[in-house]
């Protein structure tokens, strides 16, 4: 017999948390290297509970749309993966890197194969990919997204991925460097272009929780009635989480939050209870690691509160 579900007040867990951390100091420092996301007032702070059963809770400025930056990276996988199947892992591996997430030092001795694919090598090689299935990539990939979030209200920031292109010439260099390797079929620009326009998605706290909603539910389906992923797949993606979504700061993020996530530079941060909830949290001030501050202290903070994580 299942032992009897512990029942848990989220409401006030969340409003608790929320005007307890309000009033602390908001440590950290917006992203500046892309100059776009520089421009984002900092006291912004929002949290959005979406729950197995659809109870949806959010504090603060949940319904406020930001830059997903490399949050994206899980969708772009997701897809990839719904596409190719197990073929993806010839061309990109799933280690933590130990290495920051722009780093090209590990390419040369890998010979062009990325460590994982949220690393920004592993994410072009996953862009790249769908850059050669789709007719239109930037359409098909947003179509596909807003089927997934069950709205069409998601839009690419084009001022964003033109900021970010102005700027991006690391991640220019790494994709050129992949191509020598023979890891990436398609032009430089074209992959490039389509990874500039996934990373600036915005979204809100209450679109992320949706949009993600199928690596919580194994009964979520998209507006077109189909699964995203087998149960399998869902349990390899969640695990990738796990272990390599907050850079180099993922074993903290388990060790503190115990759930599996990912974290964008726009200061947002998705987490996934399986078969529960998805939690999405967004404050833009990012600690040294990268990760939202305000975000990563909530997130804490909840499973804290709430006893709950998959340990
Ligand atoms: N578009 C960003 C970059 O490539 C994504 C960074 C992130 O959120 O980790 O630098």
């Amino acid at each position: 017999m299942k032992p009897e579900e512990k029942i848990i007040d989220y409401k006030s867990i969340l409003d608790n948390i929320y005007s307890s951390i309000s009033q602390e100091e908001n440590k950290g420092a917006i992203a500046t290297y892309i100059p776009e996301l520089a421009k984002i007032e900092s006291a912004n702070f929002g949290v959005c509970l979406l729950t197995r059963k659809n109870e949806e809770f959010g504090v603060g400025n949940w319904q406020v749309k930001f830059s997903i930056q490399s949050i994206s990276k899980v969708l772009s996988l997701s897809l990839a993966y719904q596409i190719f199947g197990d073929k993806i892992w010839e061309r990109v591996d799933v280690e933590p890197s130990g290495t920051p997430f722009n780093s090209l030092v590990q390419l040369e001795s890998d010979h062009g194969i990325p460590r994982n694919p949220f690393m920004n090598s592993g994410a072009m090689v996953i862009c790249d990919m769908l850059v050669s299935y789709y007719k239109n990539p930037k359409e098909d990939f947003l179509s596909a997204i807003r089927e997934l979030c069950h709205s069409s209200e998601i839009n690419y920031s084009e001022t964003v991925a033109k900021s970010e292109a102005s700027v991006g010439y690391r991640n220019k260099a790494l994709c050129n460097f992949i191509k020598s390797f023979g890891n990436i079929e398609n032009e430089p620009e074209e992959v490039l272009d389509f990874y500039f326009h996934i990373c600036s998605i915005e979204m809100s706290c209450q679109e992320l929780s949706r949009v993600f909603m199928f690596l919580a539910n194994p009964n979520f389906t998209t507006t077109k009635g189909t699964k995203v992923l087998s149960l399998s797949q869902t349990k390899r993606v969640n695990a990738i989480m796990q272990t390599c979504g907050f850079y180099d700061e993922s074993g903290e993020f388990s060790f503190r939050v115990g759930l599996p996530g990912k974290s964008g530079v726009g200061g947002g941060i998705v987490a996934i209870y399986p078969e529960k909830y998805c939690i999405t949290a967004w404050s833009p001030k990012l600690n040294e690691k990268g990760n939202s501050y305000r975000g990563m202290k909530f997130l804490e903070e909840f499973t804290t509160k709430t006893e709950q994580s998959i340990f």
